[in-house]
Formats: C-alpha cells, structure tokens, sequence
C-alpha cells in the first residue's frame, strides 16, 4: 500500500482506503505490538490468506486478532471485516 494523503492506496488492487481505515492502519502501526483485544464472537473464522500491512508477513489467524509473527502486532478482526466487505480489490480483471 501507498500513503496518499490522509489514506493508503493499494496500487495493485486499485483500492483506495477510507479515511477511517487509514486511521485504523495507522493505529496498527502504531499501537499493534500492545493491542487490549476483546473477543466478540468465538466461534466465526474469516479464513482466507492475509498480510501484515506493516511487514507483508502471512497473518495468523486467533480468536481475538490475526497476529503477526514477524512483527508482533494484532490486527483487530475488526479492519479484515471493514476490507472484505467495504474495500473491493482489482484481481484477476474484475472487482473482488
Ligand atoms: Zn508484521
């Protein structure tokens, strides 16, 4: 992803993020290693391969997080939800 002002942009899937998933990004950079992560819903799995936004190391999935090995940071459950269902990416020549 690139920084575009206020927001990232993921060049390759052609996706723009919103002002408040960039802030969201931010604060994972920021505050990811220290996260107070609260389990909402046990027993849901979003499945799927995902990817440090700092490090781009494979994300391991958890009940509360998806941790990062590499760099020791949490990903809220929360921010996969906001990308699934809010930021379409450009793959394989259509909007996924
Ligand atoms: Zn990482």
């Amino acid at each position: 992803m690139a920084e575009d002002g206020e927001i990232f942009t993921c060049v390759k899937g052609r996706m723009p993020t919103s002002i408040d998933l960039a802030r969201r990004l931010r604060e994972y950079e920021e505050k990811g290693r220290n996260a107070v992560l609260s389990v909402s819903n046990r027993s849901f799995r979003f499945g799927g391969l995902w990817f440090c936004p700092c490090c781009a190391s494979r994300l391991e999935e958890q009940e509360a997080s998806f941790f990062c090995n590499q760099c020791g940071r949490h990903l809220e459950r929360k921010i996969i939800y906001f990308l699934v269902e809010f930021h379409p990416h450009w793959t394989n020549n259509a909007w996924r």
